[in-house]
């Protein structure tokens, strides 16, 4: 086959109206899927009549899979993978993929990593965390291999001494990770005087902040950043970033998946690949909007941008503070690091909030000084904690500045809970 993403827009809408049909054929073998489309016509004429068939929320399908898992499967299944799709919000959700499909989705990628600038002459340090379900490691690690890169599985499974240790001793080129393993390991080997001379970051899961880019730039001033791409557990791959895509910006994955946006702007997904368990117009919980005009990659695949997710907002009774409003305040601080996590309390009818947040050296820790001038930072920048305190009925404000790797990981991913929400719980 050749590459869909460049292919004139009718070829592609037909090869994935063919792709669909065949999806949905075989859907409707999974109780599921029988009772949701019983009063739908198949196969579907255009890809336009995709809007014919309900959207399913990740809720409907928890619910579903765990109540009576099999009413979503259409076979019995030999060779398969079973992945955790809880991600960070606790709760354990799984989704199964054929060994065939899982396959597809590494492909997915591999070719999202080549487009933005991954080569077989790349010695990979790939620091994605292994096991507990997770797909992370294996995907990864597939991924490199098919695009044939030379490949160095270290994981994130130790502590980040060892890592540093490791890439020490193998130095590559390109350290693959997620944003908080990806800044651990600057942290550490600037704190040791350990110059790893890394000249590619290949980042996963989610796209790493404006400010995470520039301290992981000023740690490694020749790196150049590359992406693997956007997806979903439940889905697979979803779009790629080619090397002109900065930021949250995406090419739609053609061959992977059918994009959509509700009238309300979130995302709604199909996937190309899943047919054990179909994923078909799944809303994944992020907003995107349409990018207009031509990509200079030459790719036709249209574009779209991932906007700031609705939990990386924190309402009160009176305005908001987002999380982009924290980072790049404390992106002014050089004694900082570019993580941190936001932690809300309910006392009585007052809300107290404590931001946590990583340094850059141990010597931030204790700095009382420097406290107090974030503490000003994020008063005069973000109104909701400043001028609108009171109405916002927010009793306590504290910073606290922890030392690297301080804030508490989830343990399968090693990903942080940027928010933790107690008023409502
Ligand atoms: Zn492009």
């Amino acid at each position: 086959m050749s590459d869909l993403n460049f292919s004139d827009p009718k070829s592609a809408e037909l090869y994935q109206l063919e792709k669909l049909n065949h999806i949905l054929s075989i859907a409707v073998q999974a109780p599921f899927y029988k009772r949701l489309y019983q009063n739908i016509e198949l196969p579907l004429k255009s890809l336009y009549e995709l809007k014919k068939l309900p959207v399913i929320d990740k809720q409907t399908l928890c619910t579903e899979g765990e109540t009576c898992k099999k009413n979503l499967y259409t076979s019995s299944g030999e060779g398969f993978y079973t992945f955790s799709t809880g991600g960070t919000s606790g709760r354990m959700s799984f989704a199964r993929y054929s060994l065939d499909e899982f396959h597809e989705v590494c492909f997915g990628a591999a070719y999202g990593l080549t487009a933005c600038g991954i080569t077989p002459n790349d010695l990979v340090a790939n620091c994605i965390r292994a096991g507990a379900f997770w797909t992370g490691f294996l995907t990864s690690y597939r991924a490199l291999e098919m695009i044939g890169c030379n490949i160095l599985p270290i994981t994130d499974n130790q502590p980040v001494e060892k890592t540093l240790e490791y890439l020490e001793l193998m130095r590559p080129n390109t350290l693959f990770g997620i944003s908080p393993t990806l800044v651990q390991i600057a942290q550490e080997a600037t704190r040791r005087g350990v110059n790893l001379d890394i000249e590619k970051v290949a980042f996963a899961s989610t796209p790493l902040t404006t400010e995470q880019e520039s301290y992981l730039s000023a740690v490694w001033p020749k790196a150049t950043f590359h992406s693997a791409g956007y997806g979903a557990a439940e889905v697979g791959p979803i779009g790629f970033q080619c090397e002109h895509c900065t930021g949250t910006e995406h090419h739609i994955a053609l061959s992977d998946c059918i994009v959509e946006q509700d009238d309300d702007g979130a995302i709604i997904a199909t996937s190309l690949i899943r047919v054990l368990q179909p994923a078909i117009r799944m809303k994944i919980g992020d907003n995107i909007e349409w990018m207009g005009g031509e990509c200079p990659c030459g790719r036709t695949s249209p574009r779209f941008k991932l906007l700031q997710r609705s939990d990386e907002i924190i309402e009160f009774e009176y305005d908001s503070m987002s999380l982009e409003q924290i980072g790049s305040c404390i992106g002014n601080f050089k004694e900082l690091a570019p993580v941190f996590q936001v932690r809300l309390d309910l006392n009585g009818k007052d809300t107290d909030i404590i931001i946590r947040i990583e340094a850059a050296d141990g010597d931030a820790v204790d700095d009382y000084q420097l406290t107090s001038r974030i503490y000003e930072c994020l008063c005069k920048d973000i109104p909701a904690v400043g001028t609108n305190r009171s109405k916002n009925n927010i009793r306590a404000f504290k910073i606290l500045v922890v030392p690297s790797g301080g804030i508490q990981r989830v343990e399968t991913t090693g990903k942080i809970r940027r928010v933790i929400d107690k008023r409502f719980m």
